[in-house]
């Protein structure tokens, strides 16, 4: 059954109908999607009847993609023609069963232009690039993503036992005295780590996404069905459960680090007991802005990805074998003509004195 939200929304944004709120420091009603800003009065004149929206219901369109298994969440006034990760154009088309609301989202600040803009920059400075990979075609394709995150709030407490020396050596007379003194350091801690993220797409890869961070989590807003608007969203694929345990390898070594290292003054240290336990705090579900296109070369995909928020991007760009092939034949019939005009010159006027 598909999941029907209803809320009541007071203010609407009259140029593009997204909930509106006022916002103290511009002392202006501010519309966080259309960036519109609009004083009190505005609002009212410019607010039609028809628009007076006091409830809604949003429904969730899902597409599956047949190939991949990418599940693309959109608005019903969205429409997604094929899959961002493989390009298949023959996705299913459903209504959304279940749970989707994600409980904050950072909104695309970067505009598509921007995206295309790099991705077209990708070009320069390359002469290798094929020619059909940045045409109008995968342009086109390029797409505001956003992708699903699990924020935690974890607390670690441990406890460290290191066997440690101290090393002093002096010399008096003909004698070297070498002294080495033996400690037994305990060291107990608590650390609290923010917004650790763990990556809820299978498909988005690690790589690109540790390229194009960070985002700023103090950017994150309260999930508004009004955002999706325009963009596509990917639905998690890796459960809350399998993504906390992501981040307990990392905690537990930042917490030892951590406690390792505030035993100062020794030549040596050694580990011989470390217990770290974590408490899960809070987690939190959000959504991440990021524009991408994945481009098919010769049965290779590429990724372009752009950090909807920083405007960060990186480009995988494909090789023309053709044109390298062509390029390091002229490389040489130059510096082969080179060194024969100098052979040359060196020939006629070297040899002549
Ligand atoms: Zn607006
Ligand atoms: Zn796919």
């Amino acid at each position: 059954m598909a999941r029907i939200e209803k809320k009541v929304l007071d203010n609407r944004c009259p140029r593009c109908q997204a909930p509106i709120e006022f916002n103290p420091k511009l002392g202006l009603f501010k519309c966080d999607y259309c960036d519109g800003k609009f004083t009190a009065e505005e609002l009212k004149d410019m607010t039609t009847e028809e628009n007076k929206v006091t409830e809604t219901s949003v429904e969730y369109v899902n597409y599956n993609c047949p190939d991949c298994g990418a599940v693309i969440i959109t608005d019903e006034n969205t429409a997604a023609t094929f899959c961002v990760y493989c390009g298949n154009t023959s996705i299913i088309k459903s209504r959304l069963s279940g749970e989707f609301a994600p409980s904050k989202i950072i909104p695309f600040k970067k505009t598509k232009e921007d995206a295309i803009a790099a991705f077209q920059g990708l070009k320069k400075g390359r002469h290798l690039i094929p020619k059909e990979f940045i045409n109008e075609k995968n342009i086109e394709k390029i797409m505001g993503v956003y992708i699903p995150f699990w924020l935690f709030d974890v607390t670690s407490t441990g406890d460290l036992q290191i066997d440690a020396t101290r090393v002093n050596s002096w010399t008096s007379g003909d004698t070297h005295y070498t002294k080495t003194d033996y400690f037994k350091v305990e060291r107990e801690g608590s650390m609290k780590f923010s917004k650790v993220p763990v990556d809820g797409s299978v498909r988005f890869e690690d790589d690109i996404m540790n390229t194009i961070e960070p985002f700023d989590y103090s950017s994150l807003v309260p999930y508004n069905h009004a955002y999706l608007s325009g963009f596509l969203a990917e639905r998690y694929d890796v459960s809350k459960e399998d993504a906390y345990k992501s981040t307990e390898d990392r905690t537990v070594k930042s917490t030892k680090e951590e406690m390792l290292s505030s035993a100062l003054g020794y030549a040596s240290k050694v580990v011989t007991n470390c217990d770290i336990s974590l408490h899960n705090d809070n987690c939190e579900y959000v959504m991440l802005p990021v524009y991408m296109v994945n481009v098919k070369y010769k049965d290779k995909f590429y990724i372009f990805a752009m950090n909807g928020e920083s405007g960060e991007f990186v480009g995988n760009i494909p090789l023309d074998k053709k044109k390298s092939v062509i390029m390091s034949i002229l490389l040489f019939i130059i510096i082969f003509v080179f060194i024969l005009v100098i052979s040359y010159v060196v020939f006629k006027f070297g040899g002549s004195n």
